[in-house]
């Protein structure tokens, strides 16, 4: 098959490697090579590859029925609702197609409720280092000059803050035209970096006494990528919108946002959705894999296993003068180093490993849940020869 497609558009740095097949937590290419998988398709295969329950499910689903418009009931979107309603103490879901779409859902929730406060013009905070997709809306609300350079002129409704800076949402508390607040309690493409816990806890406070709404981005934290269900259990808080994506159907494409109290019932018929949206198709998988993570105990075994990588990759690798810090929650693990090295998810896939850079020199772990003790052994002896020569 030819790889290097000169049709195809250049919105990737796409790795000269294809994959043939992949099977539990390894990728294999044409010529049989495996590969330990510390990637996951970026955060988004947690039962690994080609699990067995999962790809009966789908070519079950697919030999009965595929597509049939939100026009009908769709009772697997509906039993779907009920499950992750039912984790994320959330009153109501609805489905959508990716993470981005999710967080439009969740902006577009944002302006209803600024009509509820006849605010005409409104505000959304979000922060420095967050990433939030690559639609408009989602695009806006992200600050990453990269990522908004060339699109001008953007969705003027986010204030952008520093992170973790208590100092900075308080200075915008009497500000008249907030309704929201936007942020991920880790922040993932930004370089792993997690949120205060007093911090959160005040933020939870200041949108109870302005009445904004709290919204968690969990698309990559979310669906027990931290040890928890989502990511703002670890607080005790509960947000009053969450979106979610990428783990949700283990790499058939889905998002989900999820709103309790007054946000939940802003949607009405026509004022928002999507064609392909929760399809039979997809959400027969999306079921299966809720099921799974249930009957699995998954979160309970990303603690013990994220544990165990954590206090391995410390032992092995945090004495090399390359090392600058290991942080993270779950098996949502930075490495950050001293310096950018170059090719060095190059020299991962020779050693037979896959991993991703973030915030150029932070080496970002999102194995697959399913991850065992043997499976982060290796990691980290890969990690060290690796970076041990470099
Ligand atoms: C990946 C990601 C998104 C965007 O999801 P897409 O499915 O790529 O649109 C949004 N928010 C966070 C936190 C993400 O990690």
């Amino acid at each position: 098959m030819n790889t290097k497609a000169t049709a195809l558009m250049n919105n990737y740095a796409r790795l000269p490697i294809a994959f043939t097949h992949g099977e539990g937590v390894y990728l294999f290419d044409s010529a049989g090579k495996a590969y330990l998988d510390a990637l996951a398709g970026i955060a988004v295969c947690g039962l690994g590859h080609a699990h067995p329950e999962l790809a009966q499910t789908l070519s079950e689903q697919a030999a009965r029925l595929w597509h049939v418009s939100n026009l009908f009931e769709i009772p697997e979107q509906a039993s779907a609702a009920e499950k992750i309603a039912a984790l994320s103490g959330m009153d109501k879901v609805m489905f959508c197609n990716s993470g981005a779409e999710a967080n439009e859902a969740a902006i577009k929730l944002s302006r209803l409720h600024a009509r509820q406060k006849g605010i005409d013009r409104p505000a959304i905070i979000s922060f420095y280092g967050g990433f939030h997709g690559r639609t408009f809306g989602a695009m806006a609300a992200t600050a990453n000059p990269k990522i908004r350079r060339g699109f001008e002129p953007h969705l003027n409704d986010f204030i952008h803050l520093p992170f973790n800076d208590i100092a900075a949402v308080e200075a915008q508390r009497y500000r008249p035209d907030i309704v929201a607040v936007m942020l991920e309690c880790l922040q993932g493409e930004g370089g792993i970096y997690p949120v205060d816990k007093d911090y959160l806890r005040r933020i939870r406070q200041l949108c109870d006494e302005r009445g904004w709404l709290l919204i968690c981005d969990e698309v990559q934290i979310g669906i027990c990528r931290s040890g928890k269900w989502f990511g703002y259990q670890h607080y005790d808080i509960q947000p009053d919108i969450i979106t979610l994506a990428k783990g949700l159907g283990n790499g058939l494409p889905v998002g989900a946002c999820a709103a309790r109290g007054a946000a939940a019932e802003y949607f009405q018929a026509g004022l928002h959705g999507s064609t392909f949206a929760g399809t039979p198709l997809v959400m027969s998988v999306v079921n299966k894999t809720l099921d799974i993570y249930q009957r699995d105990r998954i979160a309970e075994h990303v603690q013990t296993t994220a544990d165990y990588l954590r206090r391995q990759l410390q032992r092995r690798l945090g004495d090399l003068p390359l090392l600058k810090e290991i942080r993270g929650q779950g098996l949502m693990i930075g490495i950050e180093l001293q310096q950018p090295v170059p090719q060095l998810v190059e020299k991962g896939l020779n050693k037979g490993v896959i991993f991703n850079i973030t915030a150029e020199k932070v080496i970002r772990l999102l194995p697959p849940l399913i991850f065992k003790l043997e499976h982060a052994d290796e990691l980290v002896e890969k990690l060290y020869q690796i970076l041990s020569t470099c």
